[in-house]
C-alpha cells in the first residue's frame, strides 16, 4: 500500500460515503430542484451562520464566484502572496473578472501585518483601482491564523468600507486546532484548580463547529471545501448572504459550474459534514508524530505542524539529496511534494502505521536506524 502525503485531496470516499451517495434523492440543480443539493447548501450555510449558500465544483470557482460577485471590472482585492486566490488559480480574478489583485507579504505566522492592509488601501483617486475586498485564507499553508488576528483584520476591512472573503477550504482544519486551543487552556485551569465548569478532554463535532463559525461570521462570505480533509470526492460551497449568492450563482453559471443531478456528489459533502469533522483531531495528531520521527536528522528543518501540512526544509549535504530522497521514498511506496521544501500532508486515508513506514523509510535514506 502506498503511503500517499501529497494531499489531502487524495482520499476515496468510503464505502459508508459511496452508500449515501447512491441513496441521495437527485433533481436538476439548474431548475434549483436537487434536494440533496439543496439539503447541503442550507445545512453548511446553517452550521457557518449564514443565509445561503452555492454548491460548485471546486474551491477555485468558489473563490472566483466570490471575487466576482464582491467586485467590480477595474476594482481590487487585498490578498496573500500566498494565497490559493492569488497564486494557485491562474490569476482568475484578473483574466475573467477585470479584478486586480493587491497582493501583500506574509508574516511569518501567515498573517498579513494589518497596518500594511490599512496602508494598501487606496484613496478615492482616479489614479487608483478601487480597493473592494480583503480576501484571507485560514488554514494558509496549514498555519492556524490567531482567531484575536482574525477578528482585527477583517474590523479593519468592515470599517473602511470593504468586504472580507475567507477562503476556507481549510475551515475546518482550523476550527478544529482552534478547538483544541480552548480544550488546553481548560486543562490547564483544571491544573491550576480555577477551573469552573466540567472539563473536556477532547475536540468534540460541536466544539468544533462552534469555532468554525466563529471563525466565519468575521467575513462576508466563506468557501469551504469538501474534497480535502473532508475526504469527500469533489466540490466546495461558498456561503454569504441570499443576496451575495443570487450574483454568484450567476457567475457559476458563466464559469460553467452550475451542474445537474449534483445531488450525488453533495451527499458525500453532507455526509462528510456529518463523520468526518471532529477526526480531523487525528489528521493533525498524525502531523506531528511524523514531525516528531523526523526530529534530529541532520540538515533537516521540520516546522512544527499546527494542522494536517508539514513543511521540512532540507540544508546542507541534505539538500543535495533531496531529489534521491523523493526518488528513494517513492520506490518505497512513499508520496510527498516538494523538493527543497517537503511538503507532507495527512488525511483520512492515512494512518499511524503509514506514517511510521513514512519515517523509517525517511531515517533509512540518511542512514539512520529506524
Ligand atoms: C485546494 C484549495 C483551493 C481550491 O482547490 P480546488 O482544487 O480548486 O478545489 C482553494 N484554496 C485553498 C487554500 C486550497 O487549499
Amino acid at each position: 500500500m502506498v503511503v500517499d502525503l501529497r494531499s489531502d485531496t487524495v482520499t476515496q470516499p468510503s464505502a459508508a460515503m459511496r452508500a449515501a451517495m447512491q441513496a441521495a434523492p437527485l433533481g436538476d440543480d439548474v431548475f434549483g430542484d436537487d434536494p440533496s443539493v439543496n439539503a447541503l447548501q442550507e445545512k453548511i450555510a446553517g452550521m457557518l451562520g449564514f443565509e445561503a449558500a452555492l454548491f460548485v465544483p471546486t474551491g477555485t470557482q468558489s473563490n472566483l464566484c466570490a471575487i466576482l460577485s464582491h467586485c467590480q471590472r477595474g476594482d481590487e482585492y487585498i490578498v496573500g502572496q500566498m494565497a490559493h486566490c492569488y497564486r494557485w488559480e491562474g490569476g482568475g480574478a484578473a483574466v475573467f473578472g477585470s479584478v486586480q489583485p493587491q497582493p501583500l507579504n506574509h508574516q511569518p505566522d501567515g498573517t498579513l501585518a494589518v497596518a500594511e492592509i490599512e496602508a494598501a488601501i487606496k484613496p478615492d483617486d482616479p489614479h487608483f483601482a478601487i480597493t473592494r475586498l480583503l480576501a484571507l485564507e485560514n488554514t494558509l499553508g496549514g498555519k492556524l491564523l490567531p482567531f484575536g488576528y482574525v477578528q482585527q483584520a477583517t474590523q479593519l476591512a468592515q470599517a473602511k468600507g470593504l468586504s472580507r472573503h475567507l477562503d476556507g477550504a481549510r475551515l475546518f482544519n482550523a476550527a478544529v486546532a482552534q478547538a483544541a486551543l480552548s480544550v488546553r487552556a481548560e486543562l490547564v485551569e483544571a491544573a491550576a484548580g480555577t477551573s469552573t465548569g466540567s472539563v473536556r478532554t477532547e475536540v468534540t463535532r460541536d466544539s468544533a463547529v462552534a469555532e468554525a463559525r466563529r471563525i466565519a461570521q468575521c467575513f462576508d462570505s466563506v468557501s469551504v471545501c469538501f474534497s480535502k480533509g473532508l475526504g469527500a470526492p469533489v466540490g466546495s460551497a461558498l456561503c454569504g448572504s441570499r443576496e451575495f449568492i443570487a450574483r454568484a450563482r450567476r457567475v457559476r453559471k458563466m464559469a460553467g459550474g452550475a451542474m445537474r443531478q449534483s445531488g450525488m456528489l453533495a451527499a458525500a459533502a453532507s455526509y462528510a459534514l456529518d463523520h468526518h469533522i471532529e477526526r480531523l483531531a487525528q489528521d493533525h495528531a498524525l502531523a506531528r508524530q511524523l514531525a516528531d520521527g523526523l526530529a534530529g536528522i541532520e540538515g533537516l528543518h521540520v516546522e512544527a505542524p499546527e494542522t494536517n501540512i508539514l513543511f521540512v526544509d532540507l540544508s546542507g549535504a541534505a539538500r543535495d539529496k533531496s531529489a534521491a530522497l523523493l526518488k528513494y521514498l517513492a520506490d518505497h511506496g512513499i508520496q510527498a511534494t516538494g523538493l527543497y521544501r517537503l511538503r507532507f500532508v495527512t488525511h483520512l486515508d492515512v494512518d499511524a502505521a503509514g506514517v511510521d513506514r513514512a519515517v523509517a523509510a525517511i531515517r533509512q535514506f540518511f542512514h539512520l536506524k529506524g
